[in-house]
This record gives C-alpha cells, sequence and structure tokens, in this order.
C-alpha cells in the first residue's frame, strides 16, 4: 500500500501505534482483520494481491499456479526485505522471493497439478505497508482436468473455506469480468461463510478482455448481486504486460486511462481500479479500527494505570539515604504496631495481633487443660514418696513433705511447655517483622530485620526469665492458702470416697534386700491415703494452671511483645540510623533502575498511543 493513496495519515497513524507499542514491549494491540483473496483458476486472484501490495512478488500465469495457500504478512518497517517461515534468509530481489515461493511450493507437492492446505509463509517488511495479513489462496476448480486428482474440486474447497469461515475476515472474491458474475464460484463460496455477504468485497478483473460493447455496469450498480462492500472493477497487467516487464505503479496509471476513458465507467471512474480498491480496504479496516478502538483505549488506559502503580511501588529516589532510612524506621515501627493492634489492612487468615492471642488463648491454653496432674503417677510411686517423706516415724496420716514433694513433681509438667511458649511467640514476632520490613533496598531491610530479631531475642530471653521465676516460686513454695485449693472438709469426703481395690498380702517375713521396694499390693487404708494425696495434688495443679494461664500471656505480652514493640523505634534508631556506612544500605539495585526507566519510557509511549487514538 503506497502512501500516496487517501488514507495515508490511517496508515502512518496505526503504524506510529505500532512502533509504541513494539518499542514498549506491549503485544500488538490492534488486531485488524484477514484479508483473503478467493476466485476460480486464473481469474487473477495473485495479480490483484500484488496490486494491492504494490510490489511485484506472486507467481502468475495459467492453470493453477497457487497451489498452496500464501500468508503474506505485511510489516511496517523501517527497512525493506522479505523472510519465510521456512527459510533463514532474507530476501531484498522481489524476483527471487517469486523463484522461492515456486520452489516452496513443488518442495511440497510432487505432483504438479496437485494442492497442499499447508500454507507457505512470508513476511514482507517495508515501510510502505501497515501491518496485516493477506491470504493468497489456489484457485476454485470447476471441472477436474485428466492431470487433476478427481478430488480437487472439494480440495480447493475446503482449504479456501478454512480462510475464510473466520468472521474476522475480509473476504475478497474475485471474479473475471468475461465470464457469468452470478455462478462466481467465489462469490457461491464466500455465501457459504457470509450468507449475507456482509464481509465480502466482490473484484471483477480483465475488464479490458470483455467484448466490445459489454460492461459490467449492472454488477457494479448491485443489479445482479447485493454485497455490502460492494463491486470494484479492476485491470491487472496481462499475460504480454508481465512478459514485457511493466511494473504496477505503470500499470496503475494504464488502468486509470481505461477506465476514464470507457463509455460505461468514466462517469463513475472515482470508483474503479486499483487505486479505489485500495482505498476501500483501507476504509473497511478504518471502520474495524474504529469499531474496536474504545475497547483498545479501555486497555491502554488500564496499562497505563498499571505502569503507573508499578512505577509508583519502586518508589522515588528524591530522599537522601539518612531520610529515607529515619522514614523507614518510622514507618515499620508504625505497621508493626498497626499489625499487633490490628489496626492493619488483612485478608481471610489471621495475622499479627490477632496471631499472638489465638496461640496464647487458644492453643495454649487447650493444651495446658488437657496436662494431667497425675501424669506419671503411679500409686506405688506415691506410697513410696510418702513412705520416704514420714522416715522412720510411722504415721497416721501422711506428712505435708509428701505433699509438697508431688505437687512440685506435678507442677513440674508446666515448665516445658510455658518455655515454649516464649519461643513461640518470638517465632510469631520475626514473622510479623519480616512482614513488615519490605524496602525495596535488600541490604537496608537486612540490617533492620536483625537488628530487630536481635531487639526480640533481647526481650525473649528476658521474658524466659520470668517465667521460669514465675514456675519456680509456684514450685519450691507449695502454699495450700490459695482460695481455690481444695478445703479440709472436702478432703475426707474424698479420701473415704475411693476406698482401695485389693487387700494385702500377707508374705513371710525376710531379711531385706539391697534396694528396697515396696510390694505391688496396697492396704485399704494405704489406698485412702494415696487417693487423698493425689486428691491435693490434682487441686494444687488446677490452682497453679489457673494462675499459669493467667500470668503468663500477660508476662509474654508484656515483656516480650509490647516491650518489643515500644523499643523498636529507638532501638532502630541506635541499631542501624546511628552507624557508619548508611549510605551503602540505601543503594539501589543496578536493575531496580533500569526497571524504572523502562516504566518511564513506557508509560510516555502509552500516554502518546492513547492520544493517538483519540486523534482516530
Ligand atoms: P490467479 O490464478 O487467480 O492467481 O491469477 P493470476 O493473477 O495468476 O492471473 C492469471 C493470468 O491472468 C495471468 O497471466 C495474468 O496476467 C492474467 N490477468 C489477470 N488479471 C488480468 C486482467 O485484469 N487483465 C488481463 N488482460 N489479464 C489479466
Ligand atoms: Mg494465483
Amino acid at each position: 500500500m503506497s502512501t500516496s493513496n487517501p488514507m495515508a495519515l490511517l496508515i502512518e497513524r496505526i503504524n506510529t501505534l505500532q512502533d509504541i507499542c513494539t518499542e514498549s514491549g506491549i503485544t500488538n494491540m490492534i488486531d485488524l482483520p484477514q484479508i483473503v483473496v478467493v476466485g476460480g483458476q486464473s481469474c487473477g486472484k495473485s495479480s490483484v494481491l500484488e496490486n494491492i501490495v504494490g510490489n511485484d512478488f506472486l507467481p502468475r500465469g495459467v492453470g493453477i499456479v497457487t497451489r498452496r495457500p500464501l500468508i503474506l504478512q505485511l510489516i511496517y518497517s523501517k527497512d525493506e526485505y522479505v523472510r519465510f517461515n521456512h527459510s533463514d534468509s532474507t530476501f531484498t530481489d522481489y524476483e527471487l522471493v517469486r523463484q522461492e515461493i515456486l520452489a516452496e511450493t513443488a518442495r511440497l507437492i510432487k505432483n504438479k497439478h496437485d494442492v497442499s492446505h499447508v500454507p507457505i509463509t512470508l513476511k514482507m517488511y517495508s515501510p510502505h505497508v501497515m501491518t496485516l495479513t493477506l491470504v493468497d489462496l489456489p484457485g476454485l476448480v470447476k471441472v477436474p482436468t485428466n492431470d487433476q486428482p478427481k478430488n480437487i474440486v472439494t480440495r480447493v474447497e475446503e482449504i479456501c473455506k478454512r480462510y475464510i469461515v473466520n468472521k474476522n475476515a475480509i473476504i475478497i472474491a474475485v471474479s473475471a469480468a468475461t465470464s457469468d458474475i452470478a455462478s462466481s464460484d467465489a462469490l457461491q463460496l464466500a455465501k457459504t461463510v457470509d450468507p449475507g455477504y456482509e464481509r465480502t468485497l466482490g473484484v471483477l478483473t480483465k475488464v479490458d478482455l470483455m467484448d466490445v460493447g459489454t460492461d459490467v455496469v449492472d454488477v457494479l450498480a448491485g443489479r445482479v448481486l447485493s454485497l455490502k462492500l460492494g463491486f470494484i472493477p479492476v485491470v491487472n497487467r496481462g499475460q504480454k504486460d508481465v512478459k514485457q516487464k511493466k511494473s504496477i505503479s505503470d500499470a496503475v496509471v494504464d488502468e486509470q486511462r481505461f477506465f476514464e476513458t470507457h463509455r460505461a465507467y468514466r462517469r463513475n471512474k472515482a470508483y474503479c481500479g486499483t487505486a479505489y480498491l485500495r482505498t476501500k480496504l483501507t476504509s473497511i479496516l478504518y471502520e474495524h479500527i474504529r469499531h474496536t478502538l474504545p475497547e483498545l483505549q479501555e486497555r491502554v488506559n488500564a496499562l497505563i494505570a498499571r505502569t503507573q502503580a508499578e512505577l509508583d511501588e519502586l518508589g522515588v529516589f528524591d530522599l537522601t539515604p539518612k531520610e529515607h532510612v529515619l522514614r523507614t524506621i518510622n514507618e515499620i515501627t508504625k505497621k508493626f504496631a498497626e499489625l499487633l493492634s490490628g489496626t492493619a489492612e488483612h485478608g481471610e487468615e489471621l495475622c499479627g495481633g490477632a496471631r499472638l492471642s489465638y496461640t496464647m488463648h487458644q492453643s495454649f491454653a487447650a493444651f495446658i487443660n488437657n496436662l494431667n496432674a497425675l501424669h506419671n503417677m503411679r500409686n506405688d510411686h506415691v506410697r513410696t514418696v510418702m513412705l520416704n517423706a514420714s522416715g522412720s516415724s510411722s504415721t497416721l496420716f501422711f506428712s505435708q513433705r509428701a505433699f509438697e514433694m508431688l505437687a512440685k513433681q506435678s507442677i513440674a509438667l508446666f515448665k516445658p511447655h510455658v518455655l515454649k511458649l516464649v519461643t513461640v511467640i518470638f517465632t510469631e514476632m520475626v514473622r510479623m517483622m519480616h512482614s513488615v520490613v519490605n524496602t525495596r533496598f535488600a541490604r537496608l531491610n537486612d540490617k533492620i530485620s536483625c537488628a530487630l530479631v536481635d531487639l526480640f531475642k533481647r526481650n525473649s530471653e528476658n521474658t524466659t526469665m520470668l517465667v521460669g521465676a514465675l514456675l519456680e516460686w509456684n514450685m519450691e513454695y507449695i502454699s495450700t492458702r490459695h482460695p481455690d485449693f481444695v478445703r479440709l472438709d472436702e478432703l475426707s469426703k474424698i479420701g473415704e470416697s475411693k476406698p482401695m481395690e485389693k487387700a494385702p498380702n500377707v508374705k513371710a517375713f525376710d531379711k531385706l534386700p539391697n534396694v528396697l521396694r515396696l510390694d505391688k499390693e496396697i492396704s485399704d487404708s494405704e489406698g485412702a491415703e494415696i487417693n487423698l494425696v493425689k486428691s491435693l495434688v490434682v487441686s494444687y495443679f488446677d490452682v497453679n494452671r489457673k494462675i499459669l494461664l493467667d500470668q503468663v500471656p500477660k508476662a509474654i505480652m508484656c515483656n516480650l511483645v509490647m516491650k518489643s514493640a515500644q523499643q523498636m523505634q529507638e532501638h532502630l534508631f541506635r541499631a542501624v540510623y546511628e552507624t557508619e556506612g548508611i549510605e551503602k544500605l540505601c543503594e539501589e539495585d543496578g536493575s531496580i533502575e533500569e526497571l524504572r526507566e523502562r516504566l518511564k519510557r513506557n508509560l510516555k509511549a502509552m500516554r502518546h498511543a492513547h492520544d493517538l487514538m483519540c486523534s482516530l
């Protein structure tokens, strides 16, 4: 398509748009329809296509010359050259392009009268075209000749249908003006996929070869067939012109003269010939573009917004390193506090403070509530402790010391879990911290993370000491004064209520063995005492369970969580801000700088593209 045609401005704008898209890595946004040429054998399809493109490159002649679909991708480019999908060579001589098409056709099809659906794809780069795909197809056959395969008629039809069935394709139905238009193969085939002739453009070739006194005025006027896009008469180069190597531009001039001087056409000469065909096609494309423009603009708008957001995310680089670190410290402190208090934005899952609370008040509490005071406290063990505690004095009632020893032993069950809770909360804090430390400077992130882990570790060690002490004083000083501890009057009931099952087994007296263990059998009275002391242990254990469930989370919240949050800003200030080499911390990764520049360029290009679209 030469730039001299009336829609040159459109081509120029579309091409600028394409340029912008290519440069900024946006995938080709303008999806132009494919232009597919169909028609009977030797009616002039390839000639029409060449005239549209403005270049001699297609093999033309008698019989089926085009025997494989030729997908012609016009690609707007500064340089002019041709490439095939099937070869690595670059062509600049159109005579060689033509030879390559013939050679490639022959490479696949051995019988020179046969056809194939396998296309040849040719990319034509040129500053004079807009990026667009045209398809040249083998000619439709009415009756197979002796050399042709019997099924050639349907085979060619099937091949052609593949390309014209696409709703987005524009069908150029070529018919020779010298034959009957009403029975044109091309128009009949087009009707099968485009019944209303909405996207079929009729082209009448060989108008120059019509008998003197006949013309196609009736067809042009739509009196034979009604096509929405109409009919255009053309005169292509004949056999003789081709032999004499007549150029397309000369041919177009002669063609124009033909219509201007022809009695039947001169009145409507503006609607005749190759020049008008080009104009018509361009305006069809223009309509198509206008139709898709609103959606396109929307897409570009969305793209602009997304790129802008991406750019914002990268941050501006207008702060000094010190200012940046200071701002970061404040932001992280604030975000961490928000995460803790639950004012931060969150999705479906628990996060921050809620996770801490769940850990302590749900998982930890459930676990502690499940602990059994009498875990590992078998009766014979209790008896041994009781007897050992009373020493040589024979007691009627167990001693306070036995109870204390057993109580201490049961409370010790809490210890590992309480200490574990501190480390679990510490881990949660580190997790929360990582979710708020995400500046674009890797080194700064690292420095801040390390400093905060130090702070959390320090506070976590203190907390461990505190809860350790809490456990210890409850273990070391067994006091039964707590109001929840079982009352004495209830005690006797407990002792009575559970008599021991078995009577003592009388054994012959013997000397003591080296290691003295009591017999398995426990007397009724011993059993009652054991039950009693166990009940006391359980009661004391429950008292301590309540205390720990109440006090341990408070200790952790106060000494680890809140304290860390409060100290965070000051700690970071000291550990990050007031250190050597703060500039080094804020050195931007080279790739980020590159990315920012690229996004800026893209954004500018897209705004330009948007403006261009508004002007279309
Ligand atoms: P295709 O088989 O449909 O691709 O037809 P071609 O483009 O190869 O043309 C077949 C033959 O008809 C060639 O020799 C062309 O030179 C000739 N031809 C095509 N169109 C015209 C035309 O409008 N006028 C004249 N005189 N010859 C034409
Ligand atoms: Mg052809």
